[in-house]
């Protein structure tokens, strides 16, 4: 009876309902209802999609468009590109990348070519241009350049001049080769010997990217339309990057700001289900922190997604850390949930530039990594790595450095690295007026201030012969210590300039910044954030830049500008 009542309510709630559009419609043609109806959904659609389903967040996005209106502006719009051009002069070759005194651009093929003698004297000129690195005055970048390990990667090197493993029918040595290395890290990493399986790739960049590429297209493969990955804001650019080639949304979690790990309440709140891969480092470049890897490991096995472990970095260091007598936390593919690991053979496996690995806990992924043409006319056509050919060169390289080293080699190594880190670490964190982030516990360790701009004892070390990194939101700057930083004397050298330089800037603690970093900290206080990318690509642009006629007073306006 009850339900008979109910069932009798609702039809003449309906029945009304519908006379009411009914009446609202009178008038209207037909044709008027139809496309009425049509421009409603589309607009509804389009308000929908503007704000939920693009890759960036809405307030990003509006940001974006307020500066975008700004810079359309008559007046403000013009003052602004003003502006943009005075700053753009200063980011010219001609300023930034200086040549020695009558030297002179090449941009046109010499017409007759160079002996082999006038080669090596050109290639050594264009040497002598470089950054003091041999007495540890860099960080990072130059890993372990010992004139020994030069002499054996450049004559093995030179015998697979021309090899490409594209072809491994005809280099089957240089495939082995390659084999071997991807093993011989997954192994590092206590990947399973059967299950776990890697690829050579260029470098970090690339084994993030193709990481990313795998993911995606699984997550493509099981129903989701727009996969996103949970990365933290400590994460190396290259995700940001492949997140940009491969159309995937990426969200950032924020750092706990007490530690530098990443907050792994707020990591957990950023996954969906569209999440199709999640990522901690270890270590993290910006302050050397590595990520709680155990409790993203599980975040990732409880919502069944795929977890990467950024270890481009520190791979070659970590891995050996117990043995050096530094254990750390689990970070491999030990801990369950991990599926994926990215390390630089060319960081801190200190072989040459150009190799890194990609491993995955399981071949499963790997396939996904993998592109496939079997249709092509010129033949059916598989790719591991995102290039076609590539060079053996420097795969056989990273093979003679690995086994040169072997490993007790690189314990060694990674004995002498991790205890000149911890000696800067100890011997800063006693200083007053600047900081470090974190407990770093690897290979970089960051500076902070809460009493000047940090960026001024960046200029100030600079001045000493020194090149740091500079970190930004917050401002930092940061020593990743190297092979070369382990000689006798340098650690000291390095301590004793902080002190002088903070000691000096401690005198007038509030002046402004005027060094070769001023512009680095100034960058970061421009909300629109589209001028900074501007003003970058400006950079990039000068690094091709071959206009050297202003120096030399040549007259011939021989290319462009
Ligand atoms: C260096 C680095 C990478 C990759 O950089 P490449 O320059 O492409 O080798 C990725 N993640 C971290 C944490 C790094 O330090």
């Amino acid at each position: 009876m009850e339900l008979d009542k109910t069932l009798k309510v609702v039809n003449v709630t309906i029945q009304n309902a519908l006379n009411t559009i009914d009446l609202h419609c009178e008038g209207y043609r037909p044709f008027q209802l139809i496309l009425y109806t049509l421009i409603t959904t589309l607009v509804i659609l389009k308000s929908w999609f503007f704000l939920f389903k693009k890759d960036e967040p809405l307030a990003k996005r509006s940001k974006k468009f307020v500066f975008r209106w700004i810079r359309r502006m008559p007046i403000v719009g013009n003052m602004i590109k003003k502006e943009v051009g005075k700053v753009k002069d200063h980011i010219s070759a001609e300023k930034l990348f200086k040549l020695k005194p009558g030297m002179r651009y090449l941009r046109q093929l010499p017409r007759e070519g160079y002996s082999d003698s006038k080669i090596i004297h050109e290639v050594d000129e264009y040497l002598s241009m470089d950054h003091k690195w041999d007495n540890g005055s860099v960080s990072g970048a130059i890993y372990n350049g010992s004139p020994e390990l030069t002499n054996i990667v450049g004559q093995v090197c030179s015998k697979f001049t021309w090899t490409n493993p594209l072809h491994p029918d005809v280099f089957p040595g240089l495939r082995k080769m390659e084999a071997e290395v991807a093993r011989m890290v997954c192994d590092m990493f206590h990947g399973d010997p059967l299950e776990s399986s890697g690829t050579v790739t260029s470098g970090g960049t690339e084994s993030i990217l193709l990481a990313v590429k795998a993911y995606r297209d699984w997550a493509l493969d099981n129903g989701i339309e727009h996969p996103e990955i949970v990365c933290p804001v400590s994460a190396h650019a290259a995700f940001e990057k492949a997140a940009h080639y491969f159309k995937v949304k990426i969200v950032q979690v924020p750092l706990d700001t007490k530690t530098w790990k990443v907050d792994i309440n707020k990591m957990k709140k950023a996954i969906t289900k569209n999440t199709c891969m999640i990522m901690g480092s270890a270590p993290q470049f910006p302050h050397g922190i590595i990520d709680p890897i155990k409790d993203i490991a599980a975040l990732g096995l409880k919502y069944g997604i795929p977890v990467h472990v950024d270890a481009c970095l520190g791979g070659f260091l970590i891995a050996f850390m117990e043995e050096a007598g530094f254990p750390l936390e689990p970070f491999d593919f030990r801990v369950p949930g991990v599926t994926s690991i990215s390390a630089d053979s060319h960081k801190y496996g200190y072989a040459p530039k150009g190799t890194s690995c990609i491993l995955y806990s399981s071949p499963k992924w790997r396939t996904y990594q993998y592109f496939v043409s079997p249709d092509w006319q010129g033949g059916m056509y598989a790719t591991p790595t995102l290039s076609g050919s590539r060079t053996g060169t420097v795969i056989s390289g990273c093979w003679a450095v690995m086994v040169k080293f072997g490993r007790i080699g690189y314990v060694d190594c990674t004995r002498k690295v991790i205890k000149t880190a911890r000696y800067i670490t100890k011997e800063l964190s006693m200083l007053e007026n600047i900081f470090i982030f974190g407990e770093p516990k690897v290979c970089v360790v960051a500076m902070g201030s809460l009493d000047f701009d940090i960026f001024r004892l960046s200029s100030a070390m600079t001045e000493l012969g020194w090149n740091l990194n500079s970190v930004q939101f917050p401002s930092a700057i940061h020593l990743c210590c190297t092979m070369l930083h382990t000689k006798p004397g340098v650690a000291d050298r390095f301590v004793k300039d902080v002190k002088q330089s903070v000691q000096n800037i401690m005198m007038n603690p509030k002046k402004k910044n005027t060094g070769a970093s001023a512009m680095y900290g100034m960058a970061q206080t421009i909300p629109d954030r589209s001028l900074v990318s501007e003003l970058t690509g400006a950079y990039l642009d000068a690094m091709y830049d071959t206009s050297d006629y202003r120096n030399n007073g040549d007259s011939h306006r021989n290319g462009h500008i």
